[in-house]
């Protein structure tokens, strides 16, 4: 539908290495031939729906597909591309530095890479400001995760405000949140921004207590954090007290089974809160999905009107982690955009 597609959107839920597009994968493909990686391993399809060990079995074969500089330099600038033809006007893109001792690829590089495919970008004139959260991967315990702060604290003082947070994310059901939390602190301290994947799955309800009381700026999912789920009230509190904007990803939930249907969707019992609700894709290639289709899925599950939806689509700028003035530059972008009549 064209209202959705031209719908200007902001993008706050975003990993790099879920959102390569079939198209870059091919093109990938073309250039490692030798791992013999089929479509099929990279993106879950249609209809099709996979554990979420699956999920995270997709991101390692991706992660082989995506090992040099050059790679990464590739898979950013398409990825941006491809959301500022979905009408993205601001996108926070998120991604776990990674060393690849085989092709001299080093963390730092890695940032590095990322920071210059924005920077490509701008420089071709797209209409689209983005800006980087560098993640942690749980799985990799508390060391690294203060090795990542420390590398993200010197970007967010050096890349010209282009990093301006941190991400947790990485398989729920691997590592402890506890023993993550000095990284996280000093994170907080130095002025990144948190944004953190908390209750994905059940049974994280003593984490999620903990991390709350960081607090983060803002939530991934959040999906078991409600008491009609098993969460509790007391999660929920500190959520509404705290105003903790939630980034909400329908397909990526329903398709990776957390959530059993679009109309379960944890974005109704938050929405009707009149919380603050972002629609994000997660994986726009592993999930199959757009940006535009999130909001449309949003719509047609939940009965939003054309009016609700845009209303929803400018108040994700009030949750974004660039300063003020960025807020109202964009403000003025969905004012002049925005249509007489819905
Ligand atoms: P990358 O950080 O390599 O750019 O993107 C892929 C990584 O993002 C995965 O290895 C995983 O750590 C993280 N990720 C992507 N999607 C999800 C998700 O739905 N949940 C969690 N917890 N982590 C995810």
């Amino acid at each position: 539908d064209v209202f959705y597609r031209q719908l200007p959107k902001v993008e706050l839920h975003a990993h790099l290495n879920g959102s390569v597009s079939s198209h870059t994968i091919e093109k990938l493909i073309d250039r490692k031939p030798h791992l013999n990686i089929e479509h099929n391993m990279t993106a879950i399809g249609k209809g099709q729906r996979r554990t979420l060990d699956e999920c995270f079995q997709v991101f390692k074969v991706i992660h082989q597909l995506v090992d040099t500089e050059e790679d990464i330099l590739m898979v950013a600038t398409d990825v941006i591309r491809e959301f500022a033809a979905d009408s993205v006007k601001y996108l926070e893109l998120r991604s776990t530095p990674r060393e690849e001792k085989h092709t001299g690829l080093t963390k730092r590089r890695y940032i590095e890479t990322v920071i210059r495919a924005i920077q490509l970008c701008k420089e071709e004139g797209l209409d689209i400001d983005v800006r980087f959260l560098v993640a942690i991967d749980r799985r990799n315990g508390p060391q690294v995760a203060m090795e990542t702060v420390e590398l993200a604290e010197e970007f967010l003082l050096s890349s010209n405000g282009l990093v301006v947070g941190l991400d947790l994310s990485g398989d729920p059901t691997v590592g402890d949140g506890k023993s993550l939390l000095p990284a996280l602190e000093r994170a907080k301290n130095c002025g990144l921004k948190l944004s953190l994947h908390l209750s994905e799955v059940p049974s994280q309800l003593e984490e999620s207590d903990l991390l709350l009381n960081l607090p983060p700026d803002r939530i991934g999912h959040g999906t078991f954090l409600h008491p009609e789920v098993g969460g509790s009230q007391i999660l929920v509190d500190k959520v509404l007290k705290n105003n903790i904007p939630l980034e909400l990803c329908l397909t990526s939930n329903i398709k990776g089974q957390t959530v059993p249907c679009y109309s379960k969707h944890h974005f109704k019992y938050w929405y009707q809160l009149g919380h603050p609700s972002v629609i994000c894709t997660d994986d726009k290639g592993v999930f199959s999905t757009d940006l535009s289709q999130e909001y449309q899925l949003a719509a047609s599950t939940f009965g939003l009107s054309r009016e609700a939806v845009w209303k929803l689509s400018q108040q994700a700028i009030d949750c974004i982690f660039a300063p003020e003035a960025v807020k109202q530059q964009l403000k003025q972008k969905w004012t002049d955009l925005q249509p007489q009549v819905f």
